[in-house]
């Protein structure tokens, strides 16, 4: 009997890994995906969907479940830096019940709190859904080797003990920080092993909110004369808590007995509690060097590992497999080059590296309060003290809460397999997104006059629009692309405020939504621009681009 190839093997079913695997499925490629876990979430670490991975949710019909899922959306999310529960109060970044904010202009979702032990579920369901792709919990890989045309993996099926091979044309390893694939694959990791030995403790008690007056808050930051030391935060804006001891760079293991002190000490006073789960972790600020070797691909913790501060780190691993989701299906269908994977770790390492310096510099912002000997003190000096320090801190902790252009405004930048146009690229701000849709970037979302948003013309297959113009003035590109068997489709805008937005006649978006070549005419060799978007040929450089842009202007101008 012929052996049986597997398209592709996921390595591991946490959020990352589900999420490609739904994405694969979604696009009609088969892939099986081993967890050796079975699916339980022990302890939430993740609860903030951003806003992108929400954009990502739209396309695959997953919105409804998210805003459904269980937990409150009408609790308030604000952000409080207090002494204690029941003791002062420094400062206050006031956000609304999730579901009582208004998505920002710039996107048709907004943001979600939907915590791990609820998110995955709905990945699951979702990569479940599509008869090509097998999820197998409690199969764990233990090796695998490559050759040129394929993966062979043992894998272990953790209730039986039998080992079995699993054969693939590639491998994808979303198995977390300590990934099995990126040891074997040979991947270095590059930064700080250890910022701080933090220990997370979730406790049940239904009155929390009853002992003292600070109110509903999404997360609370606890400061005490020596600085920051511990957060709690609404896990699931009900019974339960997350407590966080962050620690500092010196390993330690605490009692139960020293565990409930410090839970008591934040509060400010003695209640009764029940804990639920303790879990003593090391943050980290790691990325691998590169994202592939041959075969092998590694995607989300298995390559970036970085400090919880901002929410990043699982949206970071969902942008990564919806980049690669893409490239290993063209590569499947046939119509894909070799470029077009090379292009995954071109792209994705560098938003991997940038998010993960940003959640490090948060971690830094929230622990750089000094010393403040009197903080407690019931004085008018202490009550100074008090102001200057909220003041402060609260300034300093909006740019961990305000991230749209960490989440949106990623780009691309000297992509193998994006023709650059010569423009200037806006400033990358954590804090700000500037909507464009130059080469490399978002395609920017707007509304369209049918209530779509430009987002919802993106997904499947390259989307060609046209603005103020129809197909068969894209014929040039539409038949270069069928020539290649590239999927293309052609979406006409007539919207005059979109065409400004857009900035160009003709824009090409690649099926991840990002922007690949931009245009006010066709190009003079359409087959070429179709080789270097399925990365069959190489992109001009920027300067060429430049080199083209003045000749239109000149051109222009005559
Ligand atoms: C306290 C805390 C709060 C956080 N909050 C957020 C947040 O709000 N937003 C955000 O985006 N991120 C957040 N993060 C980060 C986020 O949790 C991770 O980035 C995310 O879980 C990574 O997902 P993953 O699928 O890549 O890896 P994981 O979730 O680690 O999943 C890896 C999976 O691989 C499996 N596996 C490992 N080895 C093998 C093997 N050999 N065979 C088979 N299976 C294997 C594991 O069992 C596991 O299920 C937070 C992290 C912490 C610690």
């Amino acid at each position: 009997m012929q052996e049986r190839i597997e398209p592709v093997l996921i390595v591991g079913g946490g959020p990352v890994g589900l999420a490609l695997a739904g994405d694969l499925g979604w696009r009609g490629i088969s892939c099986v995906l081993i967890e050796q876990s079975d699916g339980s979430i022990y302890q939430p670490r993740m609860d903030l969907v951003g806003i992108r991975t929400m954009e990502f949710c739209r396309r695959w019909g997953l919105v409804a479940a998210v805003e459904a899922s269980p937990y409150p959306r009408g609790y308030a999310q604000d952000n409080v830096y207090l002494t204690s529960l029941v003791g002062y109060e420094l400062g206050r970044e006031r956000f609304p019940g999730i579901g009582q904010a208004a998505p920002p202009p710039q996107s048709p979702q907004r943001r979600e709190r939907c915590p791990q032990n609820m998110f995955d579920p709905i990945l699951r369901e979702f990569a479940a859904s599509h008869n090509d792709v097998v999820l197998r919990y409690r199969t764990r890989l233990v090796s695998f080797t490559q050759d040129s045309d394929r993966v062979t993996a043992t894998a272990e099926n953790l209730d039986s003990g039998a080992q079995e091979r699993i054969t693939a044309r590639y491998i994808v390893g979303c198995d977390g920080a300590r990934s099995l694939t990126r040891e074997t694959l040979g991947i270095r990791m590059l930064g700080n092993p250890v910022l701080t030995y933090t220990t997370n403790v979730i406790f049940r008690c239904p009155h929390l909110l009853s002992l003292h007056d600070k109110g509903k808050a999404y997360r609370h930051i606890f400061i005490s004369p020596q600085g920051t030391w511990s957060t709690i935060v609404a896990i699931n804006g009900r019974d339960q808590w997350r407590f966080s001891i962050i620690g500092g760079s010196e390993q330690h293991e605490y009692t139960t007995a020293e565990i409930e002190a410090a839970i008591r000490r934040a509060v400010g006073r003695d209640f009764g509690f029940e804990i639920l789960s303790v879990l003593p972790w090391v943050r980290r600020e790691l990325v691998a060097e590169s994202y592939r070797n041959g075969r092998g691909f590694i995607a989300g913790d298995a390559a970036h590992v970085m400090s919880p501060t901002g929410g990043f780190g699982m949206n970071t691993g969902i942008g990564d497999v919806v980049d690669l989701s893409w490239k290993l299906s063209a590569m499947i269908v046939g119509w894909g080059g070799e470029a077009l994977l090379d292009s995954y770790s071109a792209e994705r390492q560098p938003v991997g590296a940038r998010n993960v310096a940003e959640a490090s510099g948060n971690l830094r912002r929230m622990l750089a309060v000094p010393r403040h000997a009197g903080l407690l003190d019931d004085t008018p000096q202490g009550a100074a003290m008090r102001e200057k320090v909220g003041r402060e801190f609260t300034e300093t902790m909006r740019r961990e809460w305000h991230t749209l252009g960490i989440h949106l405004g990623y780009r691309y930048e000297g992509s193998p397999i994006c023709w650059p146009d010569g423009s200037a690229a806006p400033p990358d701000d954590p804090r700000t997104y500037v909507p464009t849709a130059r080469p490399g970037h978002r395609a920017p979302h707007a509304w369209l006059a049918d209530g779509r948003s430009t987002l919802d013309l993106f997904g499947r297959a390259f989307t060609l629009l046209g603005f103020g113009t129809d197909a068969a003035a894209a014929t040039p590109i539409l038949d270069a692309a069928r020539q290649r068997k590239v999927p293309m489709t052609f979406a006409a805008i007539a919207e005059p405020r979109i065409a400004a937005l857009y900035e160009r006649g003709f824009v090409l978006v690649r099926p991840d939504g990002h922007v690949a070549w931009r245009d006010d005419r066709m190009p003079p060799d359409a087959l070429r621009l179709i080789d270097v978007v399925r990365g069959a040929a190489e992109a001009p450089t920027c300067a060429s681009a430049k080199a083209t842009v003045q000749v239109r202007n000149i051109s222009a101008t005559l």
